[in-house]
């Protein structure tokens, strides 16, 4: 397992692995890694015969200083755990190395893709750090295949975008959400949590179940969004927003009669949290 901090040290690590032909795969993060994480980790591991993980806290696509400040960093416990999931490479570089001096460029998706839901509440620049910070990773590993978790849906489907639309030579995948046995979608904030707080952020995970029980009862999508609704009312929680859309565009639907996700963000106490569950149809009257 190695560490290297610039773009350079990474290609010219990489460079023998694939001159040999060997696959690489990598695996995005922020660091604080927990289950979530190493799931992508092994997943990429599984796929691969060299494995990335870059560890950066992006500043670009945090809206609020606060947040940034605030957000977790444990480099040595993640290196250990990245290893133990079977990282060969962890890619840790300082800000100035992505954003040099003179830094003008960045990647910007439109459409509603990016203006809707974490675009809405956390302003247009939210997904240009997160579109550009992704681009310009994938371009200093360039790697054969790089794993996201739906745990951050609207982030997959940009990522999908800006894939399609640069022509990256990059297959994306995408690994499930890993939840806390209580439900707790697993996130680098939740240690950021009081233990009451922590109680009360099983309202999102429970609120997006109450959206499945509603829908298998014959809801609509708005019957079926006010249930989700009540579950967070009960813990004294109004969400940032809880809606149902469609699973490749995000754009809100009336009902469950496609892929559809239930999205949810809201803030316990002062950590922002966001969850997401896809939601299926209700089985037919008899098949049940
Ligand atoms: P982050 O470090 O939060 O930027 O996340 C890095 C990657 O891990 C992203 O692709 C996330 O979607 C993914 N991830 C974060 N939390 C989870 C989780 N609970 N389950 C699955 N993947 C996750």
């Amino acid at each position: 397992m190695r560490i290297v901090r610039t773009v350079a040290e990474l290609r010219d690590a990489l460079a023998p692995r694939r001159a040999a032909g060997e696959r690489v795969g990598f695996v995005p993060t922020m660091g604080a890694l927990h289950e979530g994480h190493l799931s992508l980790i092994r997943a990429a591991r599984a796929g691969s015969d060299v494995v990335v993980v870059s560890v950066f806290v992006n500043p670009t696509q945090f809206n609020d200083p606060a947040d940034l400040a605030a957000y977790p960093r444990t480099e040595e416990a993640d290196v250990a755990l990245a290893a133990s999931a079977g990282a060969d490479l962890v890619f840790a570089p300082e800000p100035a190395e992505l954003y040099p001096h003179g830094y003008a460029t960045s990647v910007t998706v439109t459409g509603p893709v990016t203006e809707s839901l974490e675009g809405a509440q956390r302003g247009r620049g939210h997904f240009d750090g997160v579109a550009t910070v992704v681009t310009k990773l994938l371009l200093a590993v360039g790697p054969d295949a790089a794993w996201f978790g739906a745990k951050d849906a609207q982030q997959v489907v940009v990522v999908r975008r800006v894939v399609a639309d640069l022509g990256l030579p990059v297959r994306i995948e995408v690994g499930p959400t890993v939840r806390e046995p209580d439900g707790l979608a697993m996130s680098s904030r939740n240690v950021r949590l009081s233990p009451a707080d922590r109680t009360r952020a099983l309202a999102l995970s429970r609120a997006l179940r109450a959206v499945q029980a509603a829908v298998d009862c014959g809801a609509d999508a708005a019957a079926a969004r006010a249930a989700g609704l009540a579950e967070l009312a009960a813990d004294g929680i109004e969400p940032e927003y809880l809606v149902l859309a469609d699973a490749g565009t995000l754009e809100p639907v009336e009902s469950v009669d496609r892929r559809v996700l239930a999205l949810v963000a809201a803030r316990v106490g002062p950590v922002r949290l966001i969850d997401n569950v896809t939601v299926t149809p209700a089985a037919p009257t008899g098949a049940r």
